[in-house]
């Protein structure tokens, strides 16, 4: 019997849980730790969590659950350090016994490749099937994020286990708990790059986000976002103890915030263009990268002489471009010409915004502004944006990024393409030694 009811799709529960809980399930295992003790007086808020204890020996939870991940690793003989990735997922669904379904490939979710998803967004769904064995839809099949997902999970899974059997009891009263979301990422993250093949001694600690990006998110084949939370869970042995992770990404030409970032002097330039990329938005929001930036120019610099490829755009662009160049151009004549430059060029600090923050020991109410603003003048993130294909350098810098502010060394690592809208900035910024 197929247990649908109790379907334990936490993540469509999680709406509710408001953006709080954005960054309040992907803490890291010290915040973690911190978390589960506030927690562990108030019983009713980990009652999920005592069959789970109780099986492990009554280890502490976070105990139990790196106990329980390298039990799982062990059995599956899922780990080969020689493996691409090392960790083979399937054979851990197989020692689970989790049915994998995937979409396919014509109704896959077809994602903008600049950005990556909503981390609230998340492209799972596990339930029991029965008594024994689970059923586990994937709907992403862009492989790092189906990894992530299939982790996530099936960490679920693990959680609900009691030797073969599922304890149904135990899953069907359990609600959706941001405590149990931010232990199963923990858990996810310990399957897809456990701790013993993260090989931190070959790692350069003086270029730590390159680090991150190719021998954790590219070996492993996961998001940069788990790669960092990754270092944050087990790199703290270095000497630069890092305080916080931000990947700065491009934002899509079309984006308003863009329009604000970059005109916020100029109020009527910031109000008429906002309508603009609305406009432009709603009529060619399917438009790539490269597209709907070549749209911005052809509308702001009519004089400019035109690629080959405008020559065949369709209808609908042309209309647009003769009834909005005329007027976007008379919009920004008080404008500084270089801010005008600037946006329509994509490797300009204006294109650049924090696309997640990673930050060890966050206050509650604190606030950084993720997906808005841009990246400041003079920052190690804009000479990053601007450097050729892969980039690293590091300084100490006056940071001030919503409420993450003060002195930090910081390691920045650019990497991908700027005109195609494909590159990043990871961003380690450390405590200084006191
Ligand atoms: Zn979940």
């Amino acid at each position: 019997m197929t247990v649908w009811a109790s379907s334990h799709s936490g993540e469509s529960r999680s709406g509710k849980a408001g953006e709080r809980a954005a960054w309040r399930t992907s803490l890291c295992r010290e915040d973690l730790q911190r978390l589960l003790h506030e927690t562990s007086g108030a019983d009713s808020v980990l009652r999920w969590a005592r069959p789970f204890m109780r099986r492990s020996g009554n280890l502490p939870l976070l105990s139990a659950a790196d106990s329980s991940i390298s039990d799982v690793l062990a059995q599956s003989g899922a780990a080969d350090d020689a493996g691409s990735p090392p960790v083979r997922l399937t054979r851990i669904a197989r020692h689970l016994g989790v049915r994998l379904y995937f979409p396919p490939p014509a109704d896959s979710h077809v994602a903008r490749e600049q950005s990556t998803p909503d981390p609230r967004g998340y492209f799972g769904t596990i339930v029991p099937d029965g008594d024994r064995g689970w059923v586990l839809h994937v709907r992403t099949r862009i492989e790092r994020f189906a990894r992530e997902t299939v982790a996530h999970e099936m960490s679920h899974a693990i959680l609900f286990r009691r030797a073969e059997r599922n304890d149904l009891l135990a899953w069907r009263s359990a609600d959706w708990s941001e405590t149990e979301e931010s232990l199963v990422n923990y858990m996810a993250r310990s399957l897809l790059a456990p701790a013993n093949l993260v090989d931190l001694t070959t790692g350069d600690s003086r270029s730590l986000s390159s680090f991150v990006v190719k021998r954790i998110a590219h070996r492993f084949r996961v998001p940069y976002r788990v790669a960092a939370a990754r270092w944050l869970d087990i790199g703290d042995r270095f000497e630069r103890p890092v305080r916080a992770f931000i990947l700065w990404r491009q934002y899509h030409p079309f984006d308003e915030r863009r329009v604000v970032a970059c005109f916020s002097h100029y109020a009527d330039a910031t109000r008429q263009l906002r309508r603009v990329s609305r406009i432009l938005n709603g009529a060619l929001g399917h438009y790539s990268f490269v597209d709907a930036l070549g749209l911005w120019r052809r509308i702001l610099h009519p004089d400019w002489p035109h690629p080959a490829a405008w020559a065949t755009t369709s209808p609908r662009e042309e209309e647009l471009v003769r009834e909005m160049s005329p007027f976007c151009v008379q919009l920004v004549r008080d404008v500084d010409p270089t801010r005008v430059e600037a946006f329509v060029d994509s490797s300009s600090r204006f294109f650049f915004r924090p696309e997640w923050v990673l930050w060890r020991g966050r206050p509650l109410d604190s606030f950084v502004p993720e997906r808005r603003g841009a990246a400041r003048a003079g920052s190690l993130v804009e000479a990053s944006a601007a450097a050729g294909e892969s980039a690293h350098s590091s300084a100490v810098e006056n940071v001030n990024i919503g409420d993450l502010r003060g002195e930090y060394f910081v390691d920045a690592f650019g990497h991908g393409s700027a005109e195609k809208g494909l590159r990043f900035v990871l961003c380690a910024y450390c405590d200084l030694p006191e």
